[in-house]
């Protein structure tokens, strides 16, 4: 069994086809999909799909790249729903110094912002953090909050730091790409009980599949990788990526009877 625990599923290309990818999820033992809402309208749809599928748990924020466009906007309505109960998970919120699509000071203030909200809502948070290691470990300092870094692309090194503070690790398709070795490594070293898997469908498909959209049902190509570099077998891994899964999101009882 499995559970992605990032995908955008209310955002296009995946939208246009949701029923279908959700049924192709099912049959291959997907049990619950975390549904990343990064603006109105794919949050009010997200309520929509979990209306009708009740496997499916939605999460809200502005990323760190919208933020300028859309950040002011948007948190008042994160606020309003993480408030009411209908969010699993504040994210993703965080860092991304690669693209530069919004100032640092203003993903900074974004950040900290989401992380109060936490705070205050018992929510944990799913962090996006891209080549700016050293300022979220700084910014996040004195927050009380589970947190998961989504598609983890740092270094060992970083994946300790995380580690040491008690956050989850999120492995994403890219550890199956070829060039992948540094992030194999990462793979390998990060303990079971610590670490979950994701596709971030629509984006970054498995080494398999790659240049088409990704959906939650290629999450078994990225967990055969991950069951290879750590010498288990394909069900371990999926037994406790959901198991953490469940755990830090606290999916209701029916979903998962581990
Ligand atoms: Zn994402």
């Amino acid at each position: 069994m499995f559970v992605d625990s990032h995908a955008h599923l209310t955002s296009r290309p995946v939208l246009d086809h949701v029923e279908e990818v959700l049924q192709r999820a099912e049959q291959n033992q997907l049990k619950a999909i975390v549904n990343i809402c990064t603006n109105q309208e794919s949050l009010e749809k997200g309520f929509a799909l979990a209306k009708r599928h009740r496997w499916i748990f939605n999460a809200a924020a502005a990323t760190p790249h919208d933020v300028e466009e859309i950040g002011e906007t948007f948190f008042p309505l994160v606020a309003h729903y993480a408030r009411e109960g209908r969010l699993i998970a504040i994210g993703e919120t965080g860092l991304d110094y690669h693209y530069g699509q919004s100032s640092k000071a203003v993903q900074k203030e974004h950040l900290l912002r989401y992380l109060e909200l936490a705070v205050q809502t018992k929510l944990p948070v799913i962090f996006h953090c891209r080549e700016a290691f050293a300022d979220l470990f700084q910014f996040t300092q004195g927050y009380q909050c589970s947190a998961v870094l989504h598609c983890f692309t740092g270094t060992l090194e970083e994946a300790k730091e995380c580690l040491n503070r008690g956050w989850f690790i999120s492995l994403s398709g890219i550890v199956t790409f070829k060039a992948s070795y540094s992030l194999r490594e990462v793979a390998k070293y990060v303990p079971l009980d610590q670490f979950m898997i994701e596709t971030d469908a629509p984006f970054i498909s498995p080494q398999s599949r790659r240049g088409k959209m990704n959906e939650p049902s290629y999450i078994i190509e990225t967990a055969q990788m991950i069951a290879q570099v750590k010498g288990v077998s394909l069900e371990e891994v999926g037994i406790n990526s959901t198991r953490n899964a469940a755990q830090f999101f606290s999916f209701p009882k029916h979903i998962l009877n581990v």
